[in-house]
């Protein structure tokens, strides 16, 4: 039954992405036979020229508003260009595709303009340059229209080049319900996706989006880099400084290959570690306040929203090691060091018996971190948004967080079944400071330890009723800011 429910859902998904994706097709191929609307465009600029061109491949008819109605041959043949007012009242949808310092021109023609769709595509320079939002200014100029923001975050380029992979979203917003879907379906004709992010109010956001820089990435990038450094450096004094000043041997090659190979899991613990520990901390605080209504702080707000980004620099990290290991036995000092109690047994004419326990030990260090590896794929694989569309909010938080936290188990011991003959010999302990991989265990062993107090049914009985609402002091939550915080995973 459920099986079939699964097909079923599968075909109709695939049904659907078929439709789409052959309305997308459809919608980028020219489409001369059904000739749409007129639309204008004021301004003959790169963008307005792009614009204009994917449009009469859509089978729309533009018409260009510009300061010389001389025809000019970069402008689309189809297209007329008169004047700014004649080409207004030509059509009902006026796109302005010219920047915000030059709007005053469009004063004399407010009443022209009364009663149009006019949509704003600006951009600006830098975050926050006005106090308002172009398209909020651009509706201040015109009292009468009913004014849209859409087509800021499409670049020129990628309309002409029909190179549309970078995104295909389009941001909407206005006040007029009406004029944004008309709006959102020139979008949809041109073969790309419309997001409604609902009135003029998010136009400042709209616009700040072009400017950002992989704005989510920032924290996790930053953190790390200063791992890798920091970890890098102390590898560096441990195994190839101190082993250089107190038994005489220059590992310095070690920097090529052991060195990474021993960073990158531990890199990669830690950061999954840390996109846990946001959510028992933000936990153990909906318990201590005893309500879900009162806001994190901000670093945790923030911590929380970059799990993603952290979570997939971990999964790179950790592919990192996976592909070091692989090539491992090619390396001349692997290959030596295997060699050398071969040729000793063999000089002695001596066989060593097997090892069962270390045989059993370096079978379920692999096997741990081979499972561990495949289930954090299956993690990193469904953060992605292609395939976190395709499966519900349930099935996303049993992968996220169940088999979230069996990759954190699985990789934790792994790394706790390698070190763990070591962690009480002194030798493992060059100028007092613990190897590496004992550093790593910290944030994974402390997020799993208090996750395992937070599942007793006394702890979780209480935390699922908070998040389902309930509040120990419900006055004192009223007086304090009431905002919803997401529910930590
Ligand atoms: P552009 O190449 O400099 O073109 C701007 C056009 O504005 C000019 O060709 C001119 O058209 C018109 N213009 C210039 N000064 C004017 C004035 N004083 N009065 C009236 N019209 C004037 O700029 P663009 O790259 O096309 O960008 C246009 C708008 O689209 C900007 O707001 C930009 O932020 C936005 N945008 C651009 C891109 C992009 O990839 N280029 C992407 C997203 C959004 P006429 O000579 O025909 O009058």
């Amino acid at each position: 039954m459920m099986a079939t429910y699964y097909s079923d859902r599968k075909c109709i998904s695939a049904t659907e992405k078929m439709n789409t994706n052959s309305s997308n097709m459809m919608a980028l191929a020219p489409n001369t036979s059904k000739k749409r609307e007129t639309v204008c465009i004021f301004g003959t600029g790169d963008f307005g020229r792009a614009l204009g061109h994917k449009m009469i491949q859509c089978g729309y008819h533009v018409v260009y508003g510009s300061r010389s109605t001389q025809i000019s041959n970069l402008v689309p043949k189809d297209a007329e260009v008169l004047s700014h007012a004649e080409a207004a009242q030509k059509a009902a949808i006026v796109i302005i595709a010219i920047q915000r310092q030059h709007y005053n021109f469009l004063t004399p023609l407010a009443e022209i303009l009364r009663g149009k769709v006019v949509v704003d595509i600006s951009n600006n320079l830098k975050l926050n340059q006005y106090p308002e939002s172009n398209a909020e200014y651009l509706a201040q100029l015109l009292p009468g229209a009913r004014v849209v923001k859409a087509f800021n975050t499409v670049s020129a380029w990628a309309l002409q080049s029909g190179a549309l992979d970078a995104s295909r979203q389009v941001f909407v917003c206005g006040d007029d319900t009406e004029a944004k879907e008309m709006v959102m379906n020139i979008v949809r004709a041109l073969g790309l996706t419309p997001l409604d992010q609902g009135s003029l109010l998010a136009a400042q956001e709209i616009e700040n989006y072009p400017l950002q820089l992989f704005p989510m990435w920032k924290f996790p990038i930053f953190l790390s880099l200063g791992l890798t450094a920091f970890f890098f450096f102390y590898c560096l004094a441990l195994d190839v400084i101190y082993t250089y000043i107190y038994e005489h041997n220059n590992f310095s090659f070690f920097i090529a290959m052991t060195i990474p190979n021993r960073i990158c899991p531990v890199v990669a613990l830690i950061l999954l570690g840390l996109v846990y520990l946001p959510g028992v901390l933000a936990a153990i605080i909906q318990l201590y306040r005893g309500t879900k209504y009162r806001r994190f702080p901000d670093w945790l707000d923030k911590w929380m929203l970059c799990r993603k980004q952290l979570g997939l620099i971990a999964l790179a990290f950790a592919s990192l090691h996976a592909v070091f290991t692989l090539a491992s036995p090619l390396r001349s000092f692997v290959k030596w060091r295997n060699a050398k109690p071969i040729i000793s047994q063999a000089l002695n004419n001596k066989t060593e018996p097997l090892d069962t326990t270390n045989a059993w030990l370096s079978d379920s260090y692999l096997a741990l971190g081979i499972i561990g590896f495949f289930f954090f794929v299956l993690v990193g694989i469904t953060s992605l948004p292609s395939v976190s569309n395709s499966v519900n909010w349930r099935e996303f938080r049993f992968v996220q967080s169940k088999l979230g936290y069996l990759t954190l188990i699985l990789c934790t011991a792994h790394t706790l079944v390698y070190g763990g003959k070591w962690f009480l010999s002194p030798t493992a302990y060059k100028w007092y400071l613990p190897n590496i991989y004992m550093l790593s265990l910290v944030v994974p062993c402390a997020v799993l330890v208090v996750k395992f107090v937070l599942i007793f049914p006394c702890v979780d009985k209480p935390l699922t009723q908070i998040r389902q609402g309930w509040e120990r002091n419900p006055k004192s939550s009223e007086q304090s800011n009431y905002i919803i915080n997401k529910s930590a995973v």
